[in-house]
């Protein structure tokens, strides 16, 4: 089974809930994949030996101008314009390039050939029966896309038992990086706080799994668990009331969590209790499926 945690604004307790997920669920040996890439920061909690790297980018094209005629062919097939032809110079703007390969396709000449244009790296660990996996957006890039993607393949090639639990840590929002990380999940849980700030990026979370259920012919599961509980108002339990969305975990807006964490400690080593309170939870996502 594998559920996406995600939230709509970064900062509301998504890899609190994550890694204390992973922790609640050990003896299951689960999967843990930080798929936000651009904020890798579930190691802290979690601390993994890290066991393996490699860097990971996107194939993007390159040209030899002793080949090329500059017949501009090749801009005019890419649909992303991140490549163009200037007077019978080629330029290529590798950070709009989508490594689709039509332009090396569709060169007469064969003046294109691809180049691997590293943009972040991806990290293998495992902390007790957590095996864990990470990726790092290199600082000034902008394409989390492919290294999501790379994280998953990569990350998702052990999960071959059905029953093991698989957790993703979505990035924040609800952008294609979110998108990328909730593909295939089977179900999602969206932490948010009860606050009209909370309440609006829920909505846009709830609408974008929901559109990502419609697009696979069969709804998304979805769930919440409110954090910060008693900071606000009732606007979202309100909202997940009207639209049949459970709310699975409340974790109380609370100093002694809140210095906790900010120590790198994780809920269920704060609060042990909460082990049950999460395994709980996992077996009521399942029940959603
Ligand atoms: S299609 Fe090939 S030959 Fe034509 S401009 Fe592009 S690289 Fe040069
Ligand atoms: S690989 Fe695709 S997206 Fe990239 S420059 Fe070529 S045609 Fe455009």
């Amino acid at each position: 089974m594998r559920v996406a945690i995600a939230s709509g604004k970064g900062g509301t307790g998504k890899t609190t809930v994550a890694v204390s997920l992973a922790l609640s669920l050990a003896e299951y040996h689960p999967l843990l994949l930080d798929c936000d890439v651009e904020e890798p920061n579930a190691a802290l909690f979690l601390r993994p030996v890290f066991t393996a790297r490699h860097e990971v980018g996107q194939w993007v094209p390159a040209v030899d101008p002793a080949v090329c005629t500059g017949c501009g062919r090749c801009a005019e097939v890419c649909e992303y314009h991140a490549i163009t032809v200037v007077g019978k110079k080629v330029f290529i703007f590798p950070e709009l390039c989508h490594g689709c390969g039509s332009c090396s396709r569709q060169c007469p000449v064969g003046a294109l050939h691809e180049e691997l244009d590293v943009v972040g790296s991806l990290d293998q660990g495992q902390a007790d029966q957590i095996t864990f996996f990470q990726g790092t957006l290199d600082v000034g890039e902008a394409m989390a896309v492919p290294v999501i993607r790379q994280l998953k393949q990569w990350g998702l090639q052990s999960n071959v038992d059905q029953a093991q639990p698989v957790i993703l840590d979505a990035p924040p929002g609800a952008s294609c990086p979110v998108v990328e990380t909730l593909r295939g999940a089977d179900a999602v849980l969206l932490v948010t706080e009860p606050t009209p700030f909370g309440l609006h990026d829920l909505r846009v979370a709830v609408e974008v799994v929901r559109e990502m259920g419609a697009a696979r012919g069969k709804s998304l599961p979805v769930a919440v668990v409110v954090n910060r509980d008693g900071a606000g108002d009732d606007g979202v339990d309100a909202f997940c009331t009207a639209e049949n969305i459970p709310i699975l975990m409340r974790i109380p807006l609370e100093r002694g969590i809140a210095e906790g964490i900010a120590q790198g400690r994780t809920l269920i080593e704060i609060y042990p209790e909460y082990r049950a309170q999460f395994d709980r939870l996992w077996q009521e996502l399942v029940a959603l499926q």
